[in-house]
């Protein structure tokens, strides 16, 4: 079969839209690395841009660079739906996290475009240029941005190359200073949803091709210095403060006080000072992250962290800063969308889904401090992501693409004619899309 004979949403059409993105790459050898406000996000763009014009939507770039597209109501300037995920990847990735939510999202659209039905709402589609924060180390900024919750300060944080993201929206044909205009307002939105592959392996064990996201976890974030004092390693045990040591039964404390209380801990960076195959370690730094479904209980999960690090600190001789680096709470899907998305889900023979809490972060958590959100979860193989092991059944892919666009109907179906967001000639705000 030709790409030619194809149905253009069908599931192979997809996957081969997720190969021709994933040769947008900085990496060479077939792995994916694309970051934000690069050649390789200008290139997926263009191409996403493309796919949503032949969907029937209006298409442009906003101020923080996410390719958007729009197809209108029975009215122009209706309030909109939001349909997306990103187009950005960690280092070597797969080729479907963030990727395959906005081809469904477009696919949807493309649908119900086809079919000639006029709904109550727009329809837009987000293809987010940043959600992994590969590039300057914080993520969201895309969804952020739509969210009208960047942080200004965040234009001087810098990439590998000393690059400030201020300079990086300048070289990218942006201006920095005029982020805000992102901005969307939620009285110009009826709720956000996306597809996902899963990033865990519930799905599949359970036999089920798509489920719900109950909840995505909050987290916190810490940088944790241990200072010990470095020395001979003749030095005898009793006179050692060993920075290392302690660090060790500090991960391992870690590990048993979140797994007693059910949430996840990661320590996945760890420095040692001064490293050295005769020297007692003198410092060590380590970062931890806490996710949980409950805000008190990753909360109280830190407050227990935190006195055994200052027990085992005082202990050993050592002692221990904490600097908090990230914190984000956890985000309720909506009721309202969640009950689309369990429609669309029995729509292709499932009544009873599965409500997955999502340990990973997600666009979404960001898109919440505008509207409601919820979304469509996809098994993967092995629960694998981040990896360029990624995979999905095109069987899966196809399930997804017609409970998505089953759930879009059965939320507009819902939905109530609202008036236009703002009569075409009046001072639009700076975030409606252009005409
Ligand atoms: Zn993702």
């Amino acid at each position: 079969m030709t790409s030619a004979t194809l149905d253009r949403t069908g599931a192979l059409s997809l996957l081969a839209r997720c190969d021709e993105l994933a040769a947008h790459s900085t990496l060479p050898g077939g792995l994916i690395r694309r970051v934000y406000l690069t050649a390789e996000h200008r290139a997926v763009n263009a191409l996403a841009g493309q796919w949503m014009i032949e969907a029937g939507m209006r298409t442009w770039q906003d101020a923080a660079g996410n390719q958007c597209g729009r197809l209108e109501g029975s009215t122009p300037g209706l309030p909109a739906l939001l349909l997306g995920s990103h187009l950005d990847t960690v280092p070597s990735a797969g080729r479907y996290d963030g990727i395959l939510g906005v081809l469904i999202a477009i696919a949807a659209v493309d649908r119900i475009h086809a079919s000639g039905i006029r709904l109550p709402v727009a329809l837009e589609v987000v293809a987010f240029g940043d959600e992994e924060g590969t590039r300057f180390g914080r993520a969201l900024l895309g969804s952020r941005a739509l969210a009208g919750t960047s942080d200004p300060a965040w234009l001087d944080l810098t990439d590998e190359q000393g690059i400030t993201l201020r300079e990086a929206y300048r070289a990218f044909g942006l201006d920095p200073d005029a982020l805000g205009a992102a901005a969307r307002q939620p009285d110009d939105l009826v709720g956000y949803l996306e597809a996902h592959i899963e990033q865990g392996p519930y799905l599949e064990e359970a036999g089920h091709a798509l489920g719900i996201v109950s909840t995505i976890a909050g987290a916190r974030r810490f940088s944790l210095t241990v200072n010990g004092r470095a020395g001979h390693s003749g030095t005898p045990f009793e006179r050692r403060h060993d920075a290392l040591a302690g660090a060790a039964e500090i991960v391992t404390v870690i590990e048993a006080t979140a797994r007693s209380a059910g949430i996840i801990a990661t320590v996945g960076h760890l420095e040692v000072f001064p490293n050295a195959v005769n020297v007692i370690p003198g410092r060590v730094e380590l970062s931890l992250d806490l996710r949980a479904e409950s805000d008190a209980d990753r909360d109280g999960v830190w407050k227990q962290i935190s006195d055994a690090l200052t027990e085992i600190c005082d202990r050993r001789g050592l002692t221990v800063d904490a600097r908090q680096t990230h914190s984000a709470p956890a985000v309720a899907c909506s009721a309202r969308l969640r009950d689309a998305v369990a429609a669309g889900i029995a729509r292709t023979g499932n009544a009873d889904p599965l409500f997955l809490l999502s340990r990973a972060g997600h666009d979404g958590m960001a898109v919440a401090a505008v509207t409601e959100i919820a979304m469509l979860f996809i098994r993967c193989r092995g629960g694998v992501s981040h990896h360029p092991d990624e995979h999905v059944l095109a069987a899966d892919v196809a399930a997804a693409t017609d409970a998505f666009e089953a759930a879009v109907l059965a939320l507009v179906a819902a939905e109530t004619p609202r008036s236009p967001a703002a009569p075409a000639d009046a001072a639009a705000p700076a975030a409606t899309p252009p005409a």
